[in-house]
């Protein structure tokens, strides 16, 4: 966390922890009850990890003026105490509680994996060390870490992207989903994984792995399998070709081997799934989805 010209505004009437918590990029941040941190053994250990440690926690609680925190400095080293006391606090009982009303609003961003569907996420630490590295968010639907979007408007670099993720802490959002197991979402159905399409192809594994073996990057097409009844799409695509090129070179060539290679392929109704109706039962899942070739 750095600060700059917003630390002018610590010349405040309002209290210092409220005034840190509604810095832009600090919405994450709950307000810590003055309670907590006056509790000297809340800060068990916490007297190693910053210089003046006396004065940041008087400024802190508003011990010492507006007048008196001029110095930055001070201001940067309670800003890091701050953040050490609030990743102790929010796996509280009360701090729990405060980080609930947050995540209900929702106040800590929305999973940007589109088939959440707008899932609300909750802050996480990677670290519980200061200093390496910035705050991610945690999706409780998909389990994936994200880093949280950047902060709009501000001329500065400060902001949510800039945020200590030990203020967090690498265990809160897992406590709070133990603590409040009715918020922990059905887990994301395996079916709606996204699926790379090529022409309404789906792209078989296979056409990867050429691709990669072959540095010229043409290649015709798949080789058929031993088994007689399987039917693959091999979909290779020039990779030095312009985009109008390579539209027409992508190939998507078909081989059927079970003596009926020149009949289309009608899209089966049920699924979508086709081109299954003569094989051998063998229930591939990576054998490609075909469809009639329009044009
Ligand atoms: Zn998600």
């Amino acid at each position: 966390m750095t600060y700059n010209e917003d630390s002018s505004a610590s010349g405040h009437d309002e209290p210092w922890i409220q005034w840190f918590c509604g810095l832009k990029g600090h919405e994450m941040f709950c307000e810590v009850e003055r309670s907590y941190i006056e509790d000297g053994f809340n800060l068990y250990g916490l007297r190693a990890c910053v210089s003046n440690f006396s004065d940041c926690l008087d400024l802190i609680l508003d011990r010492i003026g507006p007048d008196d925190s001029d110095d930055s400095h001070l201001t940067q080293s309670a800003c890091t105490l701050y953040g050490l006391i609030h990743a102790r606090y929010i796996i509280t009982a009360h701090g729990l509680d405060a980080m609930y009303n947050k995540y209900a609003a929702k106040e800590f961003g929305t999973c940007p994996l589109v088939q959440c569907a707008g899932q609300p996420v909750l802050p996480v630490g990677l670290r519980d060390e200061m200093g390496a590295d910035t705050v991610k968010i945690f999706c409780p639907k998909c389990s994936c870490v994200y880093h949280p979007p950047p902060i709009k408007s501000r001329s500065s670099h400060h902001g949510g992207a800039g945020v200590d993720g030990a203020a967090f802490g690498t265990t809160f959002p897992h406590l709070f989903l133990m603590t409040f197991s009715n918020l922990v979402p059905d887990r994301l159905p395996r079916d709606t994984t996204y699926v790379p399409r090529v022409f309404g192809f789906r792209v078989h594994v296979s056409a990867r792995q050429r691709t990669t073996a072959t540095s010229s990057g043409l290649l015709a097409s798949s080789s058929a399998r031993s088994n007689g009844s399987r039917r693959q799409i091999g979909i290779v695509r020039k990779s030095s070709a312009s985009k109008a090129d390579a539209t027409t070179q992508v190939k998507a060539e078909a081989k059927v081997e079970d003596g009926k290679k020149s009949k289309s392929v009608k899209r089966r109704s049920s699924d979508g799934e086709t081109g299954g109706k003569k094989s051998d039962g063998n229930g591939d899942s990576s054998t490609p989805k075909r469809q009639r070739t329009e044009t």
